[in-house]
């Protein structure tokens, strides 16, 4: 067949409306649901996400486990908002924390420290488990360290300089 005849290949003919109903419609009209334009603009915020959305967000969990009873308090592996990790950390729901994953968890040693330091930790200090029980969450049983190269010392060398330690609870 000749070239003019293959980019004409549609000329004259018409399109069947009612087997294609959205023939040349495209995308027009079609909108996006709300639940969709929601996680977009979450999906835009990034890793910013303001406390207030934050809270915002966690109302929004616990409306949902309101509505889903399967969710949360009344499911059979609720423990009381505690798990443990398959490493053997302990891990505590506390969705309005400053520094929870995703899930609404924190590991509890972590939280532990603040309590007694009265303060949030920096992502980049380092909790250690003394007697190296990692479920063991005794404010007794840490070392806070300033960061993972101190921690890696101590472990190394089984001391650190006293300027890596922020707090030893086994000189209290
Ligand atoms: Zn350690």
């Amino acid at each position: 067949m000749s070239k003019k005849e293959y980019n004409t290949w549609n000329k004259g003919k018409k399109i069947d409306k009612i087997k294609y109903p959205n023939w040349g419609i495209g995308f027009k009209g079609k909108k996006h649901s709300e639940k969709t334009r929601i996680k977009i603009s979450l999906g835009n915020k990034g890793k910013n996400v303001s406390q207030e959305t934050k809270t915002k967000m966690s109302n929004k969990r616990k409306e949902y486990i309101k509505f889903h009873p399967q969710m949360g308090k009344n499911n059979p592996n609720w423990k009381g908002g505690r798990k443990i990790c398959p490493k053997g950390y302990v891990y505590i729901h506390l969705p309005t924390h400053k520094f929870c994953d995703c899930k609404g968890y924190i590991p509890e040693h972590r939280l532990v420290i603040e309590k007694h330091l009265g303060r949030y930790l920096k992502p980049n200090e380092i909790p250690h488990h003394i007697n190296n029980i990692k479920s063991d969450n005794r404010i007794e049983n840490f070392m806070l360290f300033k960061n993972r190269g101190y921690h890696r010392l101590f472990h190394i060398k089984g001391f650190c300089g006293i300027e890596g330690i922020i707090f030893n609870g086994s000189r209290k």
